[in-house]
């Protein structure tokens, strides 16, 4: 079966009692059971509600995985994954993720015993070298936030596999339609829903999927235990958003490229990252193990001054946190999403004062280019 036909059909069957062809949102904390030990696979919603299980059913498809798993946020979805471990256990992540995944790590799971580094992981020998006894975990963010590295995820997978260590991968900026680190061997795929995912920037929700069943088992414990779960409401609109998840992603992607070749012929714009171009390091990687490049973009004006007034003078493009929404977001990494890792940190990573990231919406390409060259013009 094809992406898009499991994106619209799997885990959404008309509903036995009326007919509807909708999943409908099961608005219920808890359920009726005929008699003691008896019901019909749920019993509080916590641990599980049958609007969210086809969500679950459905992510888990689309990622070639066994178990799906939906959380109130992408962040809820991470500490989960993180919950897999105990204290005194060391994590290797890729040096420039999420700025909230840093946050998480190293302001709130520090203090529980947890020891994260944060390494280069598109350099394997890198990688390889950080590993310790007590390593556990390698959590992977590929294309990274905001400056568009990849990480080999096949040579990620092995390298994890042959020390024992469990595999996670963000998926976030590629989504499942680009790229499916699951079938490189890795063992952990997770999402923040919020973003392409959902695609219409109403709404937040984190996924995981996976295949191992022990660690499956695990993972629904956490999340019945821990309680970060997603919201029926929530898990309807995420639903919702999928069935378009192909079309949107092949017009972000196709923008993006448009996007991304203007950017590279502006004298003012001193760099641009993104995947799709072959001057970027890994476009050979990026080809190998993606099917499609995503609608993210950074680029370097130079300087802060320039990055301020490069965005104040934007009209199209909406000044925002987040990304992956139809329309089409622009911001500063270093004083919003990024602004909690320490300047020195975010210099070493390449996260400049000057760094300005799109999020290419679905708008026509056209529109989107000249409100760049608008602005560009500005400066
Ligand atoms: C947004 C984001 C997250 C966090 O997700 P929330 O839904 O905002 O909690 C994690 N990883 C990446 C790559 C993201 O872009």
């Amino acid at each position: 079966m094809g992406f898009s036909t499991k994106a619209i059909h799997t885990g959404i069957e008309p509903d036995p009692t009326t007919g509807a062809l909708m999943t409908p949102i099961h608005l219920t904390s808890t359920y009726h059971q005929e008699e003691l030990g008896k019901n019909k696979g749920y019993d509080y919603s916590r641990a599980g509600n049958p609007t969210r299980t086809v969500l679950e059913t459905n992510i888990a498809a689309l990622e070639n995985g066994k178990e799906g798993f939906a959380f109130a946020s992408g962040m809820a979805a991470e500490a989960a994954v993180f919950h897999l471990l105990k204290a005194g256990d060391h994590i290797i992540v890729s040096q420039n993720v999420y700025g909230g995944t840093y946050r998480l790590a190293k302001l709130v799971l520090e203090n529980f015993g947890l020891q994260f580094d944060f390494v280069d992981t598109t350099d394997l020998a890198v990688v390889k070298a950080s590993l310790k006894p007590n390593t556990k975990m390698v959590f992977i963010e590929t294309p990274t936030n905001p400056t568009m590295e990849i990480t080999d995820l096949r040579a990620s997978a092995k390298l994890c596999k042959a020390h024992k260590v469990v595999s996670v991968v963000d998926n976030t900026f590629a989504t499942p339609y680009l790229q499916n680190p699951l079938d490189f061997g890795i063992d952990i795929v997770l999402h923040s829903a919020t973003k392409y995912l959902n695609g219409h920037s109403d709404m937040l929700g984190g996924l995981v999927v996976l295949n191992d069943a022990k660690l499956a088992e695990r993972l629904r414990f956490i999340q019945k235990s821990v309680g970060g779960i997603l919201s029926p409401f929530e898990a309807w609109m995420c639903l919702r958003g999928i069935k378009t998840l192909a079309v949107r992603m092949a017009r972000h992607d196709s923008n993006a490229v448009e996007v991304a070749s203007f950017l590279n012929t502006q004298r003012r714009v001193k760099k641009v990252n993104y995947p799709g171009l072959v001057a970027h390091p890994q476009h050979w990687l990026a080809q190998k193990q993606m099917r499609g490049f995503g609608g993210m973009i950074s680029f370097d004006l130079g300087s802060l001054e320039k990055a301020k007034k490069f965005l104040k003078s934007v009209r199209l493009c909406a000044l925002a946190e987040s990304l992956g929404g139809v329309e089409t977001l622009i911001s500063h990494p270093a004083t919003m999403t990024h602004a909690s890792v320490p300047p020195e940190e975010r210099q070493r990573i390449g996260v400049t004062d000057g760094l300005v990231r799109i999020s290419v919406g679905i708008e026509d390409v056209e529109d989107i280019i000249e409100d760049l060259r608008h602005a560009l013009g500005k400066l």
